[in-house]
């Protein structure tokens, strides 16, 4: 049903920019207008027709899943049969690629093999993306099942509580997050989970390593799950030992930073005014050079999706879109603090969609 209207809403999109077809092959798009969720595919849309192309070893899969069009498999490269494809229906004079994600030896491979008449002007580059503005806005089946993946992201969180302790490898926290995950019913992880220890959690992006769990310090985990496709982020930062007042202190002004952030989200919020909010508070506590990226991102199919929201971003949050709010400290040699929630953007304001607890942790 939804994949009708996903479908019937790109087709409005394609009549305002003037074209009468679309190539899609990325393959989150791909699965976000007709469900299919093969690894080889490529979708093309007309103004009234809609077909995916495969291979042969999806034939049982596709029939399955694939919703709002027909399936056709392909001999060759499917991008290939689909460009022939709309090439050959009537009326279809222009028909869009996505120059993002379509690299120029491929297009050269997809112009080859059109007949020449059509070479030099079926193809046309779509100024703007097309199908990412619509998988901004999630519907409500996309948020259940973001509530759902955010919600076992949380379990985690509450799990892996119970098992660290000092002398533990970083890369056996990640991996007893990840074999729970999969206990839970997760299809994998979004991204490759994040341990860092002590000064280790300085670095934003830390990946788990053989240093053990330190006696004293900070341990900051950032993690997520795919669940139906969709992607879960959460970072937890806790402390094991018991924090000197710099390091508590330090804690205290990230998360009020962050639920300052999380406060100023709601519809038609600029994402420049809701990184500010939390940049704001960091700086009072002169914190600011410590913050060193973007408050927080679009989470869904895909673990990182527009809207940026970061300093000076000057797009606006619309209802319906699920983003992160994670300020960080970093402090090269002493320790860092990162604190990540995933909101949905709603009209009144922001639903925290990871209600596990922030108050600072001490093990
Ligand atoms: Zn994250
Ligand atoms: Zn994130």
């Amino acid at each position: 049903m939804d994949h009708l209207r996903r479908i019937g809403a790109l087709r409005r999109k394609l009549n305002r920019a003037g074209l009468q077809g679309l190539l899609i092959t990325h393959l989150p798009d791909v699965r976000y207008l007709c469900g299919f969720t093969g690894s080889s595919a490529a979708l093309a849309v007309t103004r009234y027709k809609a077909r995916l192309f495969t291979d042969g070893r999806y034939k049982t899969q596709a029939a399955e899943e694939t919703q709002g069009a027909q399936v056709e498999i392909a001999a060759g490269s499917p991008a290939t049969a689909a460009v022939q494809w709309l090439g050959a229906q009537p009326g279809v004079l222009k028909a869009g690629f996505d120059p993002v994600t379509t690299t120029v030896a491929e297009l050269g491979r997809l112009k080859e093999a059109l007949p020449g008449r059509l070479r030099r002007s079926l193809l046309a580059v779509v100024e703007e993306p097309l199908v990412l503005p619509l998988r901004q806005i999630k519907d409500e089946e996309e948020l259940g099942i973001l509530r759902e993946a955010a919600l076992v992201g949380c379990r985690l969180f509450e799990h892996i509580l119970t098992v660290l302790r000092p002398g533990l490898a970083e890369f056996e926290v990640a991996a007893e997050l990840e074999h729970k995950a999969r206990l839970l019913g997760a299809e994998g992880m979004s991204f490759e989970t994040i341990v860092a220890s002590g000064p280790r959690s300085a670095l934003p992006h830390g990946r788990a390593t053989r240093n053990p769990l330190p006696r004293r310090g900070f341990v900051t985990m950032d993690f997520g799950i795919i669940l139906k496709g969709y992607c879960s982020d959460m970072t937890r930062t806790v402390f094991l030992g018991s924090p000197k007042r710099e390091e508590r202190s330090a804690y205290q002004a990230v998360l009020e930073a962050q639920e300052s952030a999380v406060r100023a989200v709601r519809e038609g919020a600029i994402c420049g005014d809701v990184d500010e909010a939390a940049r704001g508070v960091l700086r009072r506590e002169g914190l600011a050079d410590a913050f060193t990226h973007s408050t927080g991102h679009g989470v869904g199919l895909e673990i990182h999706e527009p809207p940026r929201v970061g300093a000076a971003q000057d797009s606006r949050l619309a209802a319906g879109m699920v983003i992160t709010i994670e300020p960080g400290i970093y402090l090269p040699g002493k320790f860092g603090i990162r604190i990540e929630d995933m909101v949905h953007v709603t009209r009144t304001g922001g639903e925290i969609l990871t209600p596990a607890t922030k108050a600072f942790i001490e093990l």
